[in-house]
């Protein structure tokens, strides 16, 4: 057994559509999020390299500029006496000036602060940091930190901006680490190009995604209503006669059970409760083939078809029932209805002759009705009443109307 949802859609090509939408849609938001934090982590990635390689650049003329003043003459150690603090802290203000960092720190071989922007902390002496500990070492070290994380020591300013803090060893004339920089540049300017470069690349997605969605669903909504066509065109031939266009033999049978069903379901059988039932036979039809040929008769065929659900209401049915035999079914209606129906039906083909390529052929048929509806009845037992009546129509000498109450 098929679950609803799926049976639904499968018989459904509106309701395909819609859901596609909504896949669509779905995996849209889906790809443009997961695309846009990969590009925000991408950005970063570019602008926070860019960033540590400018603090590097500007922490390297630095380094080259001013350690001469921290190392007093033959010594192989930094020392700056308090004398010479104030001279150094304009020298490396006036540096810094166009560069946008945010603190320097210089420390000495033991990591003691000997200078820093942040008068607060000179003197003091940090310990257990390992990028400090590397740089003590040699190394040049460089990346972007936490404000959590800026500070080692306790008094130490805090400023709010996203910052690339970088250390840079500082030798001796001897060629030896006495000391480093630490620098603190501020990024936060590009933070807007961060979010500029997500912005626009998450636009034009939206926008490469958008067009080949609509695209895509315009495509898929013409084969669906080709397909819906296609469908009903099928259903269409499924249940007509060629020929003659009325409902087939499958199809008025199936129809006049369905009237039978509804008629019994209200398990009443007064009159007009029932439903009438006419079996309609044209007379010497054979002879109409041999005479005329066998275009004018499918043409009689044709017309008689045309001429009978004229005589009938819309809600009656009519179909070709074999070859040159139709049914028609009277929904509601009691026997003198049914005798009525079938009398106008003959009266109609009676009144003009048919005509074919200039030739005026008459036909005559022979009708035998009766009516069902009784609880329990079947259909075939009415047919079969109907058949006998009809037998007898043509045993009496046709173009008549034979009932069986
Ligand atoms: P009766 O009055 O006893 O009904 O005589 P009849 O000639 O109508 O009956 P019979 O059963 O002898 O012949 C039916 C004819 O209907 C024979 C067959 O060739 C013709 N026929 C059946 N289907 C078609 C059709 O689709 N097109 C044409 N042109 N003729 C058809
Ligand atoms: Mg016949
Ligand atoms: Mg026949």
């Amino acid at each position: 057994m098929k679950y609803g949802m799926i049976a639904r859609v499968e018989n459904n090509p509106d309701l395909l559509l819609r859901l596609l939408v909504w896949l669509a849609l779905l995996s849209g938001v889906l790809i443009i999020s997961f695309s846009a934090y990969g590009i925000y982590r991408h950005s970063l990635a570019v602008v926070l390299n860019a960033a540590e390689g400018e603090a590097l650049r500007v922490g390297t003329v630095m380094v080259e500029q001013q350690s001469l003043a921290l190392f007093s003459a033959g010594e192989a150690d930094i020392s700056l006496t308090p004398a010479e603090l104030p001279r150094f802290d304009l020298q490396v203000r006036k540096f810094l000036h166009p560069f946008a960092i945010v603190k320097i720190k210089v420390f000495s071989r033991d990591g003691t602060i000997v200078y820093s922007t942040d008068r607060n902390i000179i003197g003091q002496r940090v310990e257990g940091n390992p990028r400090l500990a590397r740089a003590l070492n040699g190394e040049v070290d460089s990346h972007q930190e936490t404000k959590e994380k800026l500070t080692d020591l306790a008094d130490e300013h805090r400023f709010n901006v996203d910052v690339v803090e970088s250390y840079q060893p500082v030798r001796n004339n001897a060629g030896e680490v006495a000391g480093c920089f630490e620098i603190y540049m501020d990024v936060t300017r590009y933070r807007e190009d961060i979010f500029n470069r997500v912005a626009s690349a998450t636009l034009i997605l939206t926008i490469i995604l958008a067009a080949v969605f609509c695209l895509s669903f315009w495509v898929v909504r013409i084969g669906a209503n080709q397909l819906k066509m296609l469908l009903k065109q099928l259903q269409q031939m499924a249940l007509t006669d060629p020929l003659t266009g009325v409902f087939n033999r499958g199809a008025v049978i199936h129809r006049a059970q369905e009237e039978l069903a509804r008629i019994q379901r209200r398990k009443v059988t007064a009159a007009g409760n029932r439903i009438g039932v006419i079996m309609i036979d044209l007379d010497h039809f054979k002879n109409v083939n041999d005479i005329y040929g066998h275009l004018a008769g499918d043409e009689v065929l044709r017309e008689m078809s045309r001429r009978v659900t004229d005589c009938l209401r819309e809600y009656d049915v009519f179909g070709r029932y074999g070859g040159e035999e139709f049914l028609a079914i009277i929904p509601d209606g009691d026997y003198e209805v049914a005798i009525a129906a079938a009398e106008r039906i003959r009266q109609a083909l009676l009144q003009n002759p048919f005509q074919f390529e200039q030739q005026e052929i008459i036909v005559t048929a022979s009708f035998g009705v009766t009516v069902c509806g009784d609880a329990d009845e079947e259909l075939d037992t009415a047919l079969q009443r109907a058949d006998e009546a009809l037998y007898q129509a043509k045993a009496e000498g046709r173009n008549r109307v034979v009932g069986r109450g």
